[in-house]
């Protein structure tokens, strides 16, 4: 006979219900069944792991009082993040609003269509007892019109149905805010991958929506995956794994998650049954599939295989790391390769996103200036907070970081005969440092230990690349790393239209310069971001910017016009001598009789 388990009342227990869906407020309640002594302490993170910038979450609780056995107890705010209750001995309850109008994957949104939310947002901390289990008690709405949501989050079920209202429960506070919840009446699909339940959630009306291709291609996507980590096993590292996505007019992003993701993606981006059947997905669908395999592959590459700063994250302040262009970059470099991998897209239609990259890695004279290594570090107050001046100053460690993994996979494979590649490199990462993370061994890995296993396990001296493209800010030299594997990458400046080479925006008050390029005509003639454009040698600027190349295109590169414009309400005249496209188009291909590209199959077979 086997003894009912004790009931004991879990240490930290929340609840929460969306409680205004017009006012967008969730109520929430936390009870610390044993508060410290000497007056508990509660915080809201500064920031959610994924998203590296400092977004004071706390400025959006409204409300906020604390009791405990019925009577009130006093609450002093000791920052922007944090409150303090006064001692009491037993249980102590505090009540808050959130308000929660933000529609990103970062935070929290909600109204009469639907609610989410990330842990960050809504989830007050209990400083000094994170480690123990947290509950959550998700309450549905009053709101007769909600009678049929549901509820979607890969945080385990203690008593809920799955996809109900009801308890919810993490081991530790970082597991409780690591699982984004959505509820509403979205719609459902779901596939198995290597014995593993994967849901996807689409939240945002999107007509004719082809589930099934979603589900037959997404299902490809994370199978390969999987099977890239655990080749021998195809052990997934999760239970369990949820594609929360919100459909909108136009919106593009993801956030990754231990077992789930949370995305926003245009609705044109996603499959319709009406649409006539091809086989490989139009532009739009491959952005979104992107976009899913990117964040997939992040539960392997930054859930668990992380920086050492991160192992634990400090929630309140900045964690600084010179290695995004690892976890967010090699990613960046995997996602479209996975597509690949997958038999989703074509190995030519993977060499004309990369050539996509390369162009948009040139544009800026800011990869000149700043080293990837230099932008993660910065990345939250740099990439993270661009201004009109970001081209000129910054380098994406995401764009720039996925051509390093190509330098790398193309430099070892080249060196080793193809024996080695980046493959076995996030192999060993893996190995080392990522299965076991969640398994009581949460280690990160170091900028040192990362440059020694990358040499010890591909058995080549890859210092210069560190040194170079990591540390230092060359142009990786894509044409030479080709050159051995019968790649050929053109660059083309043909079609050079004079252009001002700036940003070209609209708003009410016009044609408005977003940015204006170092070195170009623009920046030449004395042109600024923010300057509203009224006429081009006396030619109106009608407020549409594609009249502007409209009227460019009457003149050659090298004319000289002179563009009126607003700057503060007062009128400018500037002379500008046109210049052609600076950055050239760049055509990466596979030379005639050659059968495969490399580092688009595992070097070893299957
Ligand atoms: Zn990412």
């Amino acid at each position: 006979m086997k003894k009912a388990p004790q009931k004991q009342p879990p240490a930290i227990q929340y609840t929460i219900v969306p409680k205004d869906l017009a006012g967008h407020l969730f109520n929430v309640t936390v009870t610390v069944a044993e508060p410290s002594p000497d007056g508990q302490v509660f915080a809201l993170p500064a920031w959610i792991p994924g998203s590296y910038m400092i977004r004071e979450f706390a400025r959006n609780i409204v409300r906020i009082r604390a009791e405990a056995g019925g009577a009130a107890v006093g609450l002093t705010k000791l920052d922007k993040h944090a409150w303090q209750a006064a001692p009491v001995a037993g249980p102590l309850t505090l009540h808050y609003e959130v308000y929660a109008w933000d529609l990103s994957v970062r935070a929290a949104h909600l109204d009469q269509t639907h609610g989410f939310f990330n842990g960050t947002s809504v989830f007050l901390r209990v400083v000094g007892q994170e480690a123990r289990p947290h509950q959550v008690d998700i309450q549905r709405p009053g709101d007769p019109a909600t009678r049929t949501w549901r509820v979607a989050t890969a945080l385990p079920e203690a008593g809920a149905k799955r996809y109900g209202f009801g308890t919810y429960i993490a081991a530790d506070y970082d597991e409780l805010i690591d699982h984004p919840v959505e509820m509403g009446d979205f719609a459902l699909g779901g596939f198995t991958a290597h014995g593993v339940r994967h849901d996807i959630v689409i939240t945002g009306r999107v007509p004719n929506l082809d589930m099934a291709r979603l589900e037959k291609d997404l299902k490809a996507i994370c199978e390969t995956q999987i099977a890239f980590f655990e080749p021998k096993t195809k052990k997934a590292p999760m239970d369990r794994y949820v594609f929360l996505t919100m459909v909108v007019g136009d919106g593009y992003g993801g956030l990754e998650h231990r077992a789930s993701t949370a995305l926003i993606c245009s609705r044109t981006d996603l499959p319709s049954t009406a649409a006539p059947k091809t086989a490989e997905p139009n532009e739009g669908y491959i952005k979104f599939l992107g976009l899913c395999s990117h964040e997939y592959f992040h539960t392997w590459n930054v859930k668990r295989i992380k920086p050492a700063v991160f192992a634990p994250y400090d929630l309140q302040v900045e964690n600084y790391t010179p290695l995004l262009w690892l976890f967010e970059g090699f990613t960046s470099y995997y996602d479209d390769l996975m597509l690949v991998r997958s038999g989703i897209i074509s190995e030519a239609t993977y060499f004309k996103l990369l050539g996509k990259t390369v162009g948009s890695v040139l544009r800026g004279t800011g990869r000149t200036k700043q080293s990837i290594a230099d932008s993660s570090f910065d990345a939250w107050s740099k990439y993270y907070r661009q201004d009109e001046n970001a081209p000129n100053a910054i380098i994406s460690y995401y764009t720039k970081g996925s051509l390093v993994g190509l330098a790398f996979d193309l430099t070892i494979r080249a060196k080793t005969g193809g024996a080695k590649s980046l493959d076995d490199i996030m192999l060993a990462l893996w190995d080392r440092y990522g299965r076991d993370f969640y398994k009581g061994s949460p280690r990160g890995v170091t900028e040192q230990e990362v440059e020694s296993l990358f040499d010890e396990v591909s058995g080549v001296r890859l210092k210069t690349i560190f040194d170079r493209y990591i540390r230092g800010t060359e142009d990786i030299p894509l044409a030479k790393l080709y050159a051995p594997f019968s790649v050929k990458v053109t660059e083309e400046r043909k079609n050079a239209k004079p252009s001002l080479d700036a940003g070209i925006g609209r708003d009410a008050a016009g044609v408005k310069l977003t940015q204006v390029h170092e070195g170009g005509a623009a920046h030449q003639a004395g042109l600024s971001a923010g300057d509203i454009l009224i006429a081009v040698d006396g030619l109106r600027v009608n407020g549409n910017p594609s009249n502007l190349d409209q009227l460019f295109a009457r003149y050659r590169v090298g004319d000289t016009v002179t563009v009126h414009a607003f700057r503060r309400d007062e009128l400018m005249a500037f002379d500008v001598t046109l210049l052609g496209d600076r950055v050239p188009c760049v055509q990466v291909s596979i030379a005639p009789g050659t059968r495969k590209g490399p580092a688009v199959k595992r070097p070893s077979a299957s």
